[in-house]
């Protein structure tokens, strides 16, 4: 389904989506030339109060990106935050919305370059539900490889290197998976198509370092602090294909994804074939945190209404 309707924020001022639009010479639209976030917001039926989580945090990986890219975002991270929450209010919703903040080379010129082009930033918003299932994924480890920071920063959210996983998840969907896991150029696991990946081991949770040309999410961060906070031991290092036929759970953790159980990768089992007991213990804080229930971590959200 299209997305359509509603406000969204273009050059500068918040207006009707269906009038931002731009023009086919645009530099971004020629050569991947931006970068962007992908947001959660969360409704909370009880409080009639929207939550969007981790919203800072996610403008400063914008402005990362931007940085690499050579992009002028003239917002701080507070202000892209202010005005993602006037966004929302205009639109008035009551249910989970997803948040795409866009940066990108808008200059209407050929040249294959980072510099000297004019930039634009803009915000969308659109409703959505469970991006995967969250439970009972089966995954394929890929055979494209994950984009190496020296090839394209892995490390910055770049529109164009989105070719990347979509050649790997497409590839898995056709063959019947519900999600593919990515190597690194050197053969060691990087991350999942458009999430980070975690694995289970004897009771530790390992997921891998940034190093591993994976991006930086801050749902894989969230997971580290609920692993802390709940005392499960958990590495970051770098994780052999192997390992993922003899690890004991397994999991994605991506804004999109959310934390989404995966029960078999390349027609295995994971352990047992069932979500396993980290998996399903971390999944209820997290469902829990993002819509306020947890006092604990209401430092992660932003609330929308009032
Ligand atoms: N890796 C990739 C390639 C992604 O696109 C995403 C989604 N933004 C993630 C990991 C997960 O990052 P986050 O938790 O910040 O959404």
């Amino acid at each position: 389904q299209e997305i359509s309707g509603g406000y969204c924020f273009f050059k500068g001022e918040i207006i009707p989506l269906a009038d931002a639009n731009v023009n086919i010479t645009t530099h971004a639209l020629n050569y991947g030339t931006g970068c962007f976030e992908g947001i959660r917001a969360y409704w909370n039926p009880d409080q009639g109060q929207l939550y969007m989580l981790k919203g800072l945090e996610h403008y400063r990986r914008l402005h990362r990106s931007c940085r690499i890219l050579k992009i002028d975002c003239p917002y701080s991270a507070e202000e892209l935050l202010d005005i993602t929450v006037r966004v929302l209010q205009k639109n008035g919703y009551r249910e989970d919305v997803y948040i795409r903040p866009l940066a990108f080379k808008a200059a209407q010129v050929i040249k294959v370059t980072l510099s000297g082009l004019r930039d634009e930033i803009a915000i969308f918003t659109v409703p959505m539900g469970d991006y995967v299932k969250t439970e009972g994924l089966s995954v394929v480890v890929s055979n494209w490889l994950r984009v190496a920071d020296n090839i394209i920063p892995s490390r910055a959210k770049v529109t164009g290197a989105y070719i990347n996983p979509a050649l790997a998840s497409d590839a898995a969907a056709a063959d019947g998976y519900d999600e593919a896991i990515m190597l690194s150029a050197d053969g060691q696991v990087s991350e999942a198509s458009s999430a980070n990946l975690f694995v289970v081991r004897d009771g530790t949770l390992v997921t891998t370092p940034v190093t591993a040309d994976i991006l930086e999410g801050v749902t894989r961060r969230a997971v580290i602090t609920l692993a802390r906070d709940l005392g499960i031991p958990y590495e970051i290092r770098n994780i052999d294909r192997t390992e993922l036929y003899v690890a004991d759970e397994m999991f994605l953790a991506g804004t999109g994804a959310q934390i989404a159980a995966i029960t078999s990768v390349d027609r295995r089992p994971v352990g047992d074939g069932e979500v396993g007991p980290i998996t399903r213990r971390l999944q209820e804080i997290y469902f829990r945190a993002v819509r306020g229930y947890e006092d604990a971590y209401r430092d992660w959200l932003t609330p929308v209404y009032g």
